[in-house]
């Protein structure tokens, strides 16, 4: 596995996303209808489908290139709470790898922890609150502890897939205190929290592209 991830896994990692989003659509609408309103696999589809069509069109050189457009699609085509959140992520992210050509393990965590912490700043949610923070959280402290005990990039984003895959789960349990799913209360128990789900599928996706 090689040491640093490129511009062409940045590329395969939003392209993956699409790919996976797109399969996921009717599951992501079905977590939203149970307990928001229903347009988060739509929403999602819509904007990672023309990520896709602005990669073909101007293809980034640099990896904070592929995330600023992005962000920049997210903003433009996703309504609702998720498209200026994940908009943000993608745009933290990018100022957080600057130029750089290429990503070793420890830009990576920067990056992905800049993600994490620009949802945060938009969406002022806390870990517990039932929302994408849940995933994204366990990830980037996935993400650190691997990079610290030397781990290569591949595997630091597989472990970060894995710590938002249990954080997604974890949220089914939870009453939700913000978005649309803290209007509910107590209804909101026993279902999963879409955006929670939806980071996850992204971050599995972003350790595929990576070969992990
Ligand atoms: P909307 O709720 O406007 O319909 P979406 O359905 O696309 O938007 O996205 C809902 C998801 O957005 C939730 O499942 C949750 O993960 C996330 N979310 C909502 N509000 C916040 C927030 N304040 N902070 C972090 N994530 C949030
Ligand atoms: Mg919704």
């Amino acid at each position: 596995m090689p040491n640093t991830l490129d511009t062409a896994w940045a590329i395969a990692w939003l392209r993956l996303s699409a790919t996976v989003v797109a399969e996921n659509r009717m599951a992501l609408i079905e977590l939203d209808r149970a307990i928001g309103d229903g347009d988060h696999g739509e929403n999602l589809d819509r904007g990672f489908t023309a990520i896709l069509e602005k990669l073909d069109a101007e293809p980034p050189a640099t990896p904070g290139a592929a995330f600023k457009l992005a962000a920049m699609t997210l903003m433009s085509k996703v309504g609702g709470a998720a498209g200026p959140l994940y908009g943000t992520a993608y745009l933290r992210a990018a100022t957080a790898v600057g130029e750089a050509a290429e990503l070793d393990a420890a830009t990576l965590v920067a990056a992905l922890a800049a993600a994490r912490d620009g949802v945060v700043a938009r969406g002022k949610a806390e870990t517990g609150d039932k929302t994408m923070i849940d995933a994204w959280t366990p990830a980037v402290d996935a993400a650190t502890a691997a990079a610290e005990s030397g781990a290569e990039p591949a595997a630091v984003l597989a472990a970060a897939a894995t710590a938002a895959e249990a954080g997604a789960a974890a949220t089914e349990p939870l009453i939700a205190r913000k978005g649309r799913a803290s209007y509910l209360g107590e209804r909101a128990i026993g279902h999963r929290d879409p955006g929670a789900q939806s980071s996850a599928l992204i971050l599995r996706a972003a350790a595929q592209a990576a070969g992990a």
